[in-house]
């Protein structure tokens, strides 16, 4: 069946979806981007998201291009045209097409919008949860602002390429103190062996994952024991159990990290129930 995407103002097909060769995104990463989770048809943790994008538009000075309503119903509209019921929406902003020079654009210049969607086989990814999937680790190379979801991503792309290489599903940056920053796409997580939950601070230079924020939550409400504190790869290998959050995979258990069986090398319990858990409060909360 046939995509639809949405470019400055236009439903057109996939195909034929262009920006201009000197939109500032092209030319200079001169955007930013969020994606959430399509549960049903609707968006998940829709709020978490339209609060994250307005803050990384405002972090970079970038216009708003409009306020949220009307575009929810482009997020939506997008959805429903390419028959969207599990998977993902994309949005990315940037600050617009120009003459190619550094510094920002003449005021008044609109920022360029774009939005796609796209199916994910969601029993194919139950399936891939339930068997757990690879990390491998890779130096923390990213530029100090890491909080702000730009679509400036040359770090993220190599050290995904490289998990994809070695058959990982994720690769985790981890920085020159020995501390597990994130995932190239992901939150991450361990149950150190103590049985305390740990994810990183958000002061920390990562992503403050939407995810993340709404797993905590469900943490709290079980009583669970958690600790929003930075993890050594050390003890990430020496963790009872270890996961990633984010939009594109929910919540996945990770059963090795560089080759070593984390655990008994397959999906704990703690991760398998959060996945679900995750599941169905993303689903209850859906809008
Ligand atoms: N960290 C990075 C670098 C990401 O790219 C993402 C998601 O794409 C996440 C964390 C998870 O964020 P969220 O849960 O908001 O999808």
């Amino acid at each position: 069946m046939s995509r639809v995407v949405y470019v400055n103002g236009r439903f057109v097909p996939h195909g034929q979806a262009a920006v201009h060769v000197e939109d500032r995104g092209y030319q200079l990463a001169d955007g930013v981007y969020e994606v959430w989770a399509v549960l049903g048809g609707k968006l998940a943790d829709a709020s978490g998201h339209f609060e994250r994008l307005a803050r990384s538009l405002s972090e970079l000075s970038i216009t708003p291009p409009m306020e949220r309503a009307p575009l929810e119903v482009l997020l939506r509209e997008t959805i429903r045209r390419n028959h969207v019921r599990e998977g993902l929406v994309y949005l990315q902003v940037t600050r617009g097409v120009a003459p190619r020079d550094h510094a920002f654009p003449a005021p008044h210049t609109p920022p360029s919008v774009v939005i796609t969607a796209k199916r994910v086989d969601r029993a194919a990814a139950d399936a891939r949860a339930e068997r757990g999937g690879a990390v491998i680790t890779v130096p923390e190379n990213r530029w100090g602002r890491c909080d702000i979801k730009t679509v400036g991503l040359l770090p993220n792309v190599l050290a995904k390429q490289k998990a994809r290489a070695a058959g990982a599903v994720e690769a985790w940056f981890v920085d020159e103190l020995g501390l597990v920053t994130e995932g190239a796409s992901s939150n991450a997580w361990i149950i150190d062996k103590t049985g305390v939950l740990r994810t990183r601070d958000t002061q920390a230079n990562i992503l403050r994952g939407v995810t993340r924020k709404t797993l905590l939550q469900i943490l709290a409400r079980e009583g669970m024991r958690i600790e929003e504190r930075p993890f050594t790869l050390e003890e990430a290998r020496e963790a009872k159990e270890a996961f990633i959050t984010g939009a594109g995979t929910l919540l996945l258990p990770v059963v090795s990290i560089d080759g070593k069986p984390i655990g008994g090398g397959t999906v704990g319990p703690v991760a398998k129930r959060l996945r679900r858990l995750y599941i169905e409060e993303a689903r209850r909360t859906a809008v």
